[in-house]
């Protein structure tokens, strides 16, 4: 006897999901037909929006060829032009590529390439990587033991090697002007202060999303603090490691976030926007001399079996040729600062929202229950949830997350794909409008 359908697949909670038909530039329709507008570019992944038919032609034609060589056996050659196209995009001097399949196995690598680089430069007392509270940089023990979001890590504490934090500059809390360089300086001289306190002969790099990314919802660094964060690196001979897992590949209208500031790190981590969802992809780019010193000193013990793989680099270059050849990151920052210009006015017509923040397309806002003191709305509100559960059933997606600094507090991220046109702008705009209302009526005071 047949049993009942019944899922196998399980993920994070019990909660299920429509099933995903199709999906078009920004928009996606489920197996019932039902349309939805994807405003957070899945989980800020699909930047050029779905099913691109200059990318899907480039993987067939890739598929047709070879869809795996392993690497102890062959070169590939989608993966040697995406490795070129990406130390062209790159900083100076950061021009060794190695591939993963995701952001968390981009941190691991950096932070094992870095641990390995110490102990080939004589270094090896050197092994804590400091990074920052709020901060998301993955969920394998290793990029978790770095990242400052107590929900998610606290369980697993006993499994982790406990690494030190400082806390992000979130000004807009605190504040603080964020275009005063003195706040950059204040925010950035605590890693100064940390790294005194941990002794410096024991720290080894410090990590950091130039913009933040899920946990502190897109939060942007007061002036000077990029600027100082580098200074102190170089000082103390620590290496700065740029996640850039979310805002590489484009989003915030450069490449690589980093470029806003002109600062560039030892070793930069991207992965989600590298293949926009078209295949797992990521990397780490790390300066010549950390993997020349690696490479020399018997190589790096660190590797994944699908690095590299000739189907995902395939996507990968057709994405970043797509991005180029659509001018999107000229998009990304004219229609960021459009939806931004919209978000903000919302302040006006709605008393619960308290910060507007982000960069070209990494956007979002904070919900509070009062603007003078930023106090978060209740914890059994749930917030986060609630109002993404009315853009959904709106047929908006928007993504949204509940921390911030020290306190609690739900921010939203309205990212949708850099494709985006001013007119969809204004679609994007209405059905958050509606959403808001009905926020307003059933849930905030
Ligand atoms: N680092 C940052 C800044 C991220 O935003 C994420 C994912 O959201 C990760 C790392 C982990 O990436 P993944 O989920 O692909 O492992």
């Amino acid at each position: 006897m047949k049993k009942a359908r019944q899922s196998h697949l399980f993920y994070q909670s019990h909660g299920r999901r429509p099933v995903l038909d199709q999906a078009r530039g920004i928009y996606m329709w489920d197996v019932d037909g039902n349309r939805f507008l994807d405003g957070s570019s899945g989980a800020m992944v699909c930047n050029i929006g779905h099913s691109n038919e200059t990318v899907l032609e480039a993987m067939r034609r890739q598929m047709d060829k070879s869809t795996f060589g392993y690497r102890l056996h062959f070169e590939t050659e989608p993966a040697e032009l995406l490795a070129s196209k990406v130390a062209a995009l790159s900083p100076e001097g950061l021009d060794k590529v190695f591939f993963v399949s995701g952001g968390s196995e981009a941190v691991e690598s950096a932070i094992k390439l870095a641990r390995q680089y110490a102990l080939s430069i004589g270094q090896g007392k050197r092994w804590k990587v400091i990074s920052r509270f709020p901060s998301y940089h993955g969920c394998t023990l290793g990029a978790l033991a770095l990242t400052g979001y107590t929900s998610l890590t606290q369980p697993f504490d006993p499994m982790m090697q406990e690494m030190p934090k400082i806390p992000a500059p979130t000004a807009y809390l605190d504040g603080r002007d964020p275009d005063d360089p003195a706040t950059g300086r204040y925010y950035a001289d605590m890693l100064e202060t940390c790294i005194q306190e941990e002794g410096p002969e024991s720290v080894l790099a410090f990590i950091v999303e130039p913009i933040g990314g899920a946990s502190s919802g897109a939060l942007v660094p007061p002036a000077g603090y990029m600027e100082r964060i580098r200074e102190i690196c170089t000082e103390y001979n620590i290496l700065l490691i740029h996640d850039e897992v979310m805002t590489g590949g484009g989003r915030t209208g450069r490449f690589f976030a980093g470029e806003h500031w002109g600062v560039s790190p030892d070793i930069l981590v991207f992965s989600k926007g590298f293949s926009a969802g078209y295949a797992p992809l990521g990397a780490m780019v790390a300066h010549n001399d950390i993997v020349d010193a690696v490479l020399a000193d018997g190589g790096f013990l660190h590797g994944f079996t699908y690095a590299g793989n000739p189907l995902a680099c395939s996507a990968g270059l057709a994405v970043i040729e797509q991005i180029e050849a659509q001018g999107l990151l000229a998009n990304a920052e004219k229609v960021g600062d459009i939806l931004k210009h919209h978000l903000s006015g919302l302040m006006e017509r709605y008393s619960f929202i308290g910060d507007v923040r982000g960069m070209g397309l990494l956007l979002a806002f904070e919900l509070v229950s009062d603007r003078e003191t930023m106090q978060p709305l209740p914890r059994e509100i749930s917030a986060f949830n609630r109002l993404v559960e009315i853009a959904y059933s709106n047929g908006l997606i928007i993504y949204s997350r509940r921390t911030r600094g020290g306190l609690e507090g739900d921010h939203f991220l309205v990212c949708p794909p850099m494709i985006t046109s001013e007119s969809q702008v204004e679609e994007i705009m209405a059905l958050l409008v509606k959403s808001l209302d009905t926020f307003e009526r059933e849930v905030a005071p």
